[in-house]
C-alpha cells in the first residue's frame, strides 16, 4: 500500500484523496475541516494520516454510491482503527457528529487486549458497539439503556441487545462498518431539521458535506495518554491566556464534555495538570499550537491526543468565541502583524458586533425575578409577552418590542426570534436550539427556565410564586443572569471596551459612505455621539409631540376651529419644540441635524376608547358627543395613504410653519459666537409632486426671512425631501433641482412598491419567505430587484439634474449590512439607522469598501 504515501499519487480514485500538502483540497469541494488538515499537515505537525472525501462524493453516498472502502481503508495502518469528520464548507453550519473507533470488532479487541488491557479494550468496543447501534443502525437506544456498563459481561450483552434489535449480528468487517457510517454521515446532512438548523445560520440550500477519514490516535494507553483541547486565548474575553481541558485514558472531546472530571492544562488545584504530568508532550503542543496561531493567522483550537507519551494533533477548529473576544483576537492577530487591520475588520461579523451593543439590567436595579433559567445569551430586554413566532413578528412590525415566549424553539420560530427582542423557554440547555441560535442573532436568550409554569394555551406564564403573567404582559429577559424580572428595570446602555473601538477606529478608514442616526431623542442622540455617528440623518419630529402635557396642546391644536385657534395652540407649541432642536443641535455638537416636518396623520394623536374621549372632552370643554363625532370623522379608511407627510402641510400649513420657526430659533440661539454655525437641515416627508416642494419650500423661505428680520441675524439651512413613495422616485429628476438633499425612506417605499402594509405584513412574512416566495422579508433587507430598482432610477435622474445633490437612505434599511453594500453600490453619500444599529453600519460600509 505505500505507493498511496507517493505524494504524488494522492488520488486514490476519483473519490478518495489522502491528505498530503500539494493534494487539490478546497473548502469549497472539500469542506475546511479537511482543509484545515493539509495546513496543518504542511506545517509538519503530527497528523495521523487522513483522506477527503469531496461534497460531490458524500452527495453520491447519501444517495447509495458509497466508494470501495477496502480501498480506502488501506491506506491506514493494517491494525488501526480510524474516525471520520465532519467538513462542512463553513465549520459553523454544522454537521454529523464524528465518528470514532471504527473497525473495532473481536479481532481488534483481543489484540487491544494485549497492549491496552482487556478491561480498556472491551470498554472501548462496547461504546462503538453502541455508538454504532444509536448513530449508525439507528436501532432503539433504550435496548441499551439497561445495560450496567460495569458489568463483566457488558460488552456481550451490548453485542446481544445488538442483534435482537438488528435482527443480525454486529458487523464485523471494518469496511462495512465504515461504509455504513458514510452512508449514515452523508443521509443525516440530507435531512430537513439538519438542512433548516443550517439555513437559519446562513448556509445556501445545496451546501455540500464533504467527509475526513483519519487514522485513530487512540489516547489509551499504559503510558500517559488521553486527548484534549487547547487553546492560547480565553474564549470569553479574548485575552491571551492558555485554556483548554485534559482527560487521562480519553478519545475525541471526551475532555471537554467530562465537565468537572477534566483536567485543566498548566495549573490545576486539583491534581497534576497536563503540563505537570506530560511536560515534554505540552511543550511542543504550545509550540504547535503558537505555529498555528502564526501560520493558519487564526486562534485555534487545537484538538490533540496523547497515546504513551506521544503527540498528536487531530484537528484544529478557530475558537469559538464569545462575541466580545472574536473582536478582541482580530485587533490582538492585527497588532501581532499576523493579518492586515483590514483582514481584522472583515473577520468581525456585523451581527457580533450588535450582540455587543445590548443594554442590560443597571447593576443598581430593583429586580423582580419571576423565574430562572440557564443564561444562554447574554443582554437583556423588555418587551412584551407573545406566545408565537406570527404574533412576534406581527408586534416587530408594529414596533412594539415583545419577547417571544415557547415551550421550546424550532427551526420554523427562527424569524420570530429575529422579530422579538427576547426569547424565554421553558426546556432547553445552552446548546438547544433556542440557545445556539439566540447568541448567534445576539438576541437575549434564557432557556430552560422550567420552574415557572409555562400555559401557551392559556396564553400565559405562571411565576414560581404563582404570579400570572399573560400576553402582551411586560417583562424583562436578562440573558446575562439567567433571569427573567417583571416588569420594566432601569437599563444601562452597552460598554464597549477598548477592542471594539480599535476595530471601528480601522473600519472608518476604510469607509467612504457616511454613517448618520435616525434620534428623535436626547437619548438617542447620546447614543449615537458615543457611537461616533456622522450626524442625525432622521429625526421624526412627531414623536415630540406624544410626551405628556404635550399631547394636550397637539389635540387641541388639532380641534381647533379656525387658523387662528391653530396659530394659538402651535404658539404653546413652539418654545417646545425650539428647546428640543436646541438640544440636539448642542449634543450633536456642529455635526449635521436633519430634522423631518410632522408626517403622520393627525387622528394617530387622538384617542380611541371611551376614557380617552371623556379626558379630550374635559380638556377640550367639549361634550363627548361633539369629540367623540370629530374623531370619528377624522378617521381614514387608509390612514397610511391617506393625510399625511406633505400633505398636512399643503392643507394645514400652519404646523411647518410652527417647526420651521422652531428650527429657525434654535438654530440662531445654538449657534455661539466664535464656533461655526450650526447650518439645520429640513426634510418634507411624503412629498409625490413637484409642486408639493415648491409650496412648502416658499413657506418655509418666508418663515425664513421673517426670523432673519425679527432676530437680525443671518442664517442658512439646507432643504430637503424624502424620497419614499414610487412616483418620488420616477420625478426625482424634476425635484432635485428644487432641493439640496434627498433621503430615501424605504420604510414607506417598500410599502408603496409592494403594495404591502408595513404593519400589517408580520402576520403572513413567516409563511412567505418559508415558502420562498421573498428570499427575505424586504422590510429587513432591501429588495434590490424591485425597491432597488427605483432606488438606482431616483438616483440617476435626480443626479443628472443636480449634480451637488446629497443623496442617502434612511429607512430601517440603513442598519442592514448587505443594505448598506447595495447602497454604497448606488453611490449614496450616507446612510442613517437607529441608534444601536451605528456599529454595525460603520463595520458594514467599511467591508463594503474593502
Ligand atoms: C421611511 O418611510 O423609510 C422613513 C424613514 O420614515 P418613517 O419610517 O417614519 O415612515
Ligand atoms: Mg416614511
Amino acid at each position: 500500500m505505500q505507493k498511496y504515501l507517493n505524494e504524488v499519487s494522492f488520488q486514490l480514485d476519483r473519490h478518495i484523496t489522502l491528505i498530503t500538502p500539494t493534494a487539490p483540497i478546497q473548502p469549497a469541494t472539500h469542506g475546511g475541516r479537511a482543509k484545515c488538515l493539509q495546513r496543518l499537515v504542511r506545517l509538519k505537525l503530527p497528523v495521523p494520516r487522513t483522506v477527503a472525501l469531496s461534497f460531490d462524493t458524500v452527495k453520491a453516498i447519501a444517495l447509495g454510491r458509497i466508494p470501495d472502502t477496502k480501498v480506502l481503508l488501506s491506506v491506514f495502518d493494517a491494525d488501526a482503527l480510524v474516525c471520520v469528520r465532519p467538513s462542512s464548507e463553513d465549520p459553523d453550519w454544522g454537521g454529523p457528529t464524528t465518528m470514532l473507533n471504527i473497525g473495532m470488532n473481536d479481532a481488534a479487541c483481543a489484540r487491544l487486549s494485549e497492549t491496552l488491557g482487556a478491561g480498556a479494550a472491551r470498554a472501548l468496543y462496547r461504546r462503538w458497539v453502541q455508538t454504532y447501534a444509536v448513530h449508525v443502525a439507528r436501532l432503539d437506544p433504550d435496548a441499551f439503556e439497561e445495560i450496567d456498563e460495569d458489568a463483566p459481561d457488558a460488552l456481550e450483552q451490548s453485542l446481544r441487545a445488538y442483534e435482537d434489535e438488528a435482527e443480525e449480528p454486529f458487523p464485523q468487517d471494518p469496511a462495512t462498518q465504515l461504509s455504513e457510517v458514510l452512508r449514515s454521515m452523508a443521509r443525516s446532512w440530507e435531512s430537513v431539521s439538519a438542512r433548516l438548523l443550517r439555513e437559519a445560520k446562513g448556509a445556501p440550500v445545496d451546501a455540500g458535506l464533504g467527509l475526513a477519514v483519519q487514522e485513530m490516535a487512540l489516547g489509551l494507553g499504559r503510558g500517559e495518554s488521553g486527548s484534549g483541547v487547547l487553546q492560547l486565548v480565553d474564549p470569553e474575553t479574548g485575552l491571551p491566556q492558555v485554556t483548554g481541558r485534559y482527560l487521562s485514558q480519553s478519545q475525541g472531546r471526551d475532555a471537554l464534555e467530562a465537565g468537572k472530571k477534566a483536567l485543566f492544562l498548566t495549573t490545576d488545584p486539583r491534581g497534576p495538570s497536563l503540563q505537570e504530568r506530560a511536560p515534554e508532550a505540552f511543550a511542543e503542543l504550545l509550540e504547535h499550537a503558537a505555529l498555528m496561531r502564526q501560520r493558519l493567522r487564526a486562534e485555534m483550537q487545537v484538538e490533540f491526543t496523547i497515546e504513551n507519551g506521544r503527540l498528536f494533533i487531530l484537528d484544529g477548529i478557530v475558537v469559538p468565541a464569545s462575541n466580545a473576544a472574536a473582536i478582541r483576537i482580530a485587533v490582538r492577530l492585527s497588532e501581532d502583524a499576523i493579518i492586515t487591520p483590514q483582514e481584522a475588520v472583515m473577520r468581525v461579523k456585523p451581527r457580533m458586533l450588535s450582540a455587543l451593543l445590548h443594554p442590560q439590567v443597571d447593576p443598581g436595579a430593583t429586580r423582580d425575578v419571576i423565574g430562572a433559567g440557564i443564561a444562554a445569551s447574554p443582554g437583556a430586554a423588555t418587551g412584551r409577552i407573545v406566545f408565537s413566532a406570527t404574533d412576534a413578528q406581527a408586534s416587530a412590525a408594529r414596533e412594539e418590542p415583545c419577547i417571544l415566549v415557547r415551550r421550546e424553539t424550532a427551526p420554523e420560530d427562527v424569524r420570530g426570534m429575529h422579530a422579538a427582542v427576547a426569547v424565554l423557554t421553558e426546556r432547553g440547555g445552552m446548546t438547544s436550539h433556542a440557545a445556539v441560535i439566540g447568541r448567534g442573532m445576539g438576541r437575549p436568550c434564557v432557556v430552560g427556565a422550567s420552574k415557572m409554569r409555562f400555559q401557551p394555551q392559556r396564553k400565559q406564564i405562571v411565576a414560581a410564586d404563582g404570579r400570572v403573567f399573560k400576553e402582551g404582559d411586560i417583562i424583562t429577559v436578562d440573558g446575562t443572569a439567567g433571569e427573567v424580572l417583571a416588569g420594566a428595570p432601569k437599563m444601562q446602555a452597552a460598554r464597549l471596551d477598548d477592542a471594539f473601538r480599535t476595530l471601528l477606529k480601522w473600519a472608518d478608514a476604510e469607509r467612504d459612505l457616511r454613517i448618520r442616526v435616525n434620534a428623535d431623542t436626547v437619548e438617542d442622540a447620546q447614543t449615537a455621539r458615543d457611537f461616533a455617528a456622522g450626524g442625525i440623518g432622521l429625526c421624526r419630529t412627531e414623536h415630540m409631540f406624544f410626551e405628556p402635557g404635550r399631547l394636550t396642546v397637539m389635540q387641541e391644536m388639532i380641534f381647533a376651529a379656525t387658523p387662528e385657534d391653530r396659530r394659538a395652540a402651535l404658539a404653546q407649541l413652539l418654545p417646545i419644540q425650539r428647546a428640543d432642536f436646541k438640544e440636539l443641535f448642542a449634543i450633536m455638537a456642529g455635526k449635521p441635524v436633519c430634522i423631518r416636518l410632522f408626517d403622520p396623520p393627525l387622528h394617530e394623536f387622538l384617542p380611541t376608547d371611551r376614557a380617552g374621549l371623556r379626558d379630550l372632552a374635559e380638556a377640550l370643554n367639549l361634550p363627548v358627543s361633539d369629540v367623540t363625532r370629530r374623531v370619528e370623522a377624522m378617521g381614514e379608511y387608509n390612514p397610511m395613504l391617506g393625510l399625511r407627510g406633505v400633505r398636512l402641510g399643503i392643507t394645514v400649513p400652519e404646523i411647518y410653519a410652527m417647526q420651521a420657526r422652531a428650527i429657525f430659533e434654535a438654530t440662531l440661539e445654538a449657534s455661539r459666537e466664535g464656533d461655526d454655525p450650526v447650518v439645520p437641515e429640513i426634510m418634507i416627508p411624503l412629498v409625490s409632486a413637484r409642486r408639493e416642494v415648491e409650496i412648502v419650500r416658499a413657506r418655509i423661505e418666508q418663515e425664513a426671512s421673517a426670523v432673519r428680520t425679527e432676530r437680525g441675524r443671518d442664517f442658512t439651512y439646507r432643504l430637503g425631501v424624502m424620497v419614499e413613495t414610487p412616483r418620488a422616485c420616477l420625478i426625482a429628476g424634476d425635484i432635485a433641482p428644487h432641493v439640496d438633499f434627498l433621503s430615501f425612506g424605504t420604510n414607506d417605499l417598500t410599502q408603496m412598491t409592494y403594495g404591502l402594509s408595513r404593519d400589517d405584513a408580520g402576520r403572513f412574512m413567516n409563511d412567505y419567505v418559508q415558502q420562498g416566495v421573498f428570499e427575505e422579508d424586504p422590510f429587513h433587507r432591501l429588495d434590490q430587484n424591485g425597491v432597488g430598482e427605483l432606488l438606482r432610477i431616483g438616483l440617476e435622474r435626480a443626479r443628472a439634474a443636480n449634480p451637488d445633490v446629497i443623496i442617502s437612505i434612511c429607512g430601517e434599511h440603513g442598519g442592514n449590512p448587505e443594505s448598506i453594500h447595495f447602497c454604497r453600490t448606488l453611490g449614496m453619500d450616507y446612510a442613517s439607522c437607529s441608534p444601536f444599529r451605528v456599529p454595525v453600519a460603520r463595520l458594514a460600509a467599511a467591508q463594503a469598501a474593502i
